[in-house]
């Protein structure tokens, strides 16, 4: 079996492993760093509750990862295998053994749409439909545009999520559109989530709740989706108290499915309970292996998983990185701030911005949990440039 060498190693060229080398490839000499990512398709994920709302069409979330490798930054087009941490090594499917100085771990989050029976076999069929996945994005709108009566049910699993305001974002999509379109009436919209409430951050969890009481969304928690029956369009759900079974009657189900990171993660010496990359709160570095570092959806980070967050946690573990190569302390910091545009409808936005305790930490000087245009267009019109001509290329 082969092995190479390289200074650095980034596992994962996801928005956290592309920013990462796009500011590291900066300060290194040319061929120190490699990526090791199996996808030939990169995905700006964040655009898929619009994509699914008939905003966008799908391509414009979609470029390919060889455009996006940084200059001077190797691409092994492989998957990782295994960690030997240990001996700062890892393994890849087809290209052989790697070893490296540094390691950086960006692998995401995986969708497993299995662990909802009924599931993997009826998406994009039947009334069913999700956002969480490039090839079924068009059947929610599609779902939306042509449903005149009867339910529309969203759901949320009681489990870690990326993206975690977008179940419910696309549930005020679709009921703005019911309502333009003159089908309020006919059409009852419910949110069934798995978690305790509806936002972890008081502040804009109050103002979501108003806005599903003066709009007739009927909301559930603790309730996590089970099974789905599509033949008789039926969702059923078990209570995360006490594990009592109910089901649902839909025509319109938009599921977001259960998420965890990828087995090779799980595996490895790397994880702790719950299988993320054990690395320290504040600086992105290991808690075991001083030579590792991780940030994004696949890391401990007790933060959302957004994008918005690792545009706040890739300059500090990147600076981190470079501080412990050139034998310095590390001394920057991360609070935990990340941001979510709660889209609440076609043209308005709730900006959340917050940090570890769950406190606001607003940009603007307005009160950011009054819902605006300004901040969808924000959304919609500035921010998928920033991801593909700021973040990517380790300007923003
Ligand atoms: C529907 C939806 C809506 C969202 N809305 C928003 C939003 O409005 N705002 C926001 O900020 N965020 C949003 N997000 C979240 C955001 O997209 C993610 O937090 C972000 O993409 C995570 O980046 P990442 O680099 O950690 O993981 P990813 O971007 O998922 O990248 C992980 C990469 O690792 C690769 N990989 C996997 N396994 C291996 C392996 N074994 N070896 C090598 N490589 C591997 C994958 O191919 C992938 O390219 C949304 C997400 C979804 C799905």
């Amino acid at each position: 079996m082969t092995e190479q060498h390289y200074e650095i190693v980034i596992v994962g060229g996801g928005a956290a492993g592309i920013a990462s080398a796009a500011r590291l490839t900066k300060e290194l000499p040319a061929g120190s760093i490699a990526i090791v990512e199996p996808s030939a398709d990169h995905y700006n994920q964040s655009l898929w509750t619009l994509v699914g709302a008939g905003v966008f069409p799908k391509e414009a979330s979609q470029k390919d990862t060889a455009m996006l490798i940084p200059n001077g930054c190797d691409w092994i087009r492989d998957s990782a295998t295994s960690f030997d941490p240990e001996k700062s090594k890892l393994s890849t499917k087809k290209s052989g053994n790697f070893s490296y100085e540094y390691l950086i771990i960006t692998i995401g989050l995986q969708t497993n749409w299995a662990d909802i029976k009924g599931l993997s076999r009826s998406l994009g069929k039947k009334g069913v439909c999700s956002n969480y996945g490039f090839n079924s994005l068009e059947s929610t709108w599609e779902n939306i545009r042509n449903l005149s009566k009867g339910t529309a049910l969203f759901t949320q699993p009681a489990s870690p999520i990326k993206g975690d305001s977008a179940p419910q974002e696309i549930m005020y999509l679709a009921e703005d559109y019911f309502r333009r379109s003159g089908q309020t009436k006919q059409i009852d919209v419910k949110f069934s989530s798995g978690m305790p409430d509806i936002f972890p951050v008081k502040k804009y969890a109050k103002k979501l709740d108003i806005i599903c009481d003066n709009r007739g969304i009927e909301k559930t928690f603790h309730r996590d989706l089970v099974e789905v029956d599509a033949d008789n369009k039926v969702a059923i759900f078990k209570d995360t108290d006490s594990n009592e079974l109910t089901s649902i009657k839909y025509d319109l189900l938009h599921v977001t499915p259960k998420m965890a990171t990828p087995d090779v993660i799980k595996k490895s010496l790397l994880s702790k309970e719950g299988g993320w990359v054990d690395v320290d709160d504040n600086t992105m570095q290991h808690n075991q292996y001083d030579n590792v570092f991780s940030c994004g959806d696949c890391s401990s980070l007790p933060t959302s998983k957004t994008t918005a967050a690792i545009r706040a946690q890739v300059p500090i573990m990147v600076r981190n990185i470079l501080s412990a190569r050139n034998g310095l302390p590390i001394v920057d910091y991360y609070n935990g701030y990340t941001s979510c545009s709660i889209v609440t409808g076609y043209g308005r936005s709730i900006l959340a911005e917050f940090d570890y305790d769950l406190n606001p930490r607003e940009t603007l000087p307005v009160d950011q949990s009054i819902e605006r245009m300004s901040t969808y267009i924000l959304e919609k019109n500035i921010m998928p440039k920033l991801y593909w001509h700021g973040l990517l290329k380790g300007r923003f």
